[in-house]
């Protein structure tokens, strides 16, 4: 059999027609590989004053944040197994070292600017009776929910989820780690890395937590525990 012969039947030889279809279809490709993008805050930046100014936001949310999903989908560009489309969910869930920090540290900072509120909001009433239920009153839970982000060692995040029996619980975790990961639905999360209140409250975690829990959005708190799943912070990022 002559090269040529052999080349055609492995597939190598594209006949010239072929060639710019293959031309075509890179480019597709090219068009639909996802890139994230850093999300729209679901406020002003200067509405959560006296919690987090516009300063805090140009740097937290400007640089900080910006960072992990720049290096996401650096990451992703360069790796193309976890597919075209993968949700930050998927990300969340299913990878692990460098992506699974930049993807974890993405969707946590997401979650936490929709878990602020500028203007008071109302625990829906399924949730309410659960928080009664778990912590003894919503004045309780606040302060049970500062004192164990005051516990919080170095840099992490402190969590409302609800666990695989339904139940309410506060928990930590550190550095990128998301509560997907053992089975539990984040509802509600603050940021207690230092770059979340330095500019603004210098040290003093407390000062910051006991403003956050003043400023937490109730209603995305209730459709985060009515839903059934990872909440879908995807869609404020593509
Ligand atoms: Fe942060």
């Amino acid at each position: 059999m002559n090269t040529s012969l052999q080349a055609k039947e492995q597939g190598l030889v594209i006949e010239s027609g072929g060639i710019s279809i293959l031309n075509r279809a890179l480019n597709i490709k090219e068009i639909e590989m996802r890139k994230f993008k850093l999300p729209e805050l679901p406020y002003a930046n200067d509405a959560l004053s006296g919690l987090i100014s516009p300063e805090t936001f140009e740097y937290h949310l400007g640089k900080h944040h910006k960072a992990y999903v720049d290096k996401m989908n650096s990451i992703l560009e360069s790796d193309s197994s976890y597919g075209d489309q993968p949700t930050l969910e998927e990300l969340v869930q299913k990878t692990e070292g460098g992506l699974y920090n930049q993807a974890g540290q993405s969707w946590n900072h997401t979650f936490y600017w929709h878990s602020m509120s500028p203007s008071p909001t109302e625990a829906p009433g399924d949730l309410k009776a659960a928080i009664d239920k778990s912590f003894g009153s919503m004045k309780d839970f606040k302060t049970q929910f500062v004192e164990k982000a005051m516990g919080n060692f170095g840099s992490g995040w402190t969590w409302l989820v609800k666990n695989s029996k339904n139940e309410l619980e506060i928990v930590n975790t550190s550095n990128a780690e998301n509560p997907l990961r053992q089975g539990k639905t984040p509802l509600l999360v603050t940021d207690v890395w230092e770059h979340a209140y330095y500019i603004d409250h210098r040290n003093a975690r407390k000062a910051y937590l006991d403003k956050f829990v003043d400023h937490v959005n109730w209603s995305f708190v209730g459709e985060n525990f009515a839903g059934s799943g990872a909440p879908n912070m995807t869609k404020f990022m593509v």
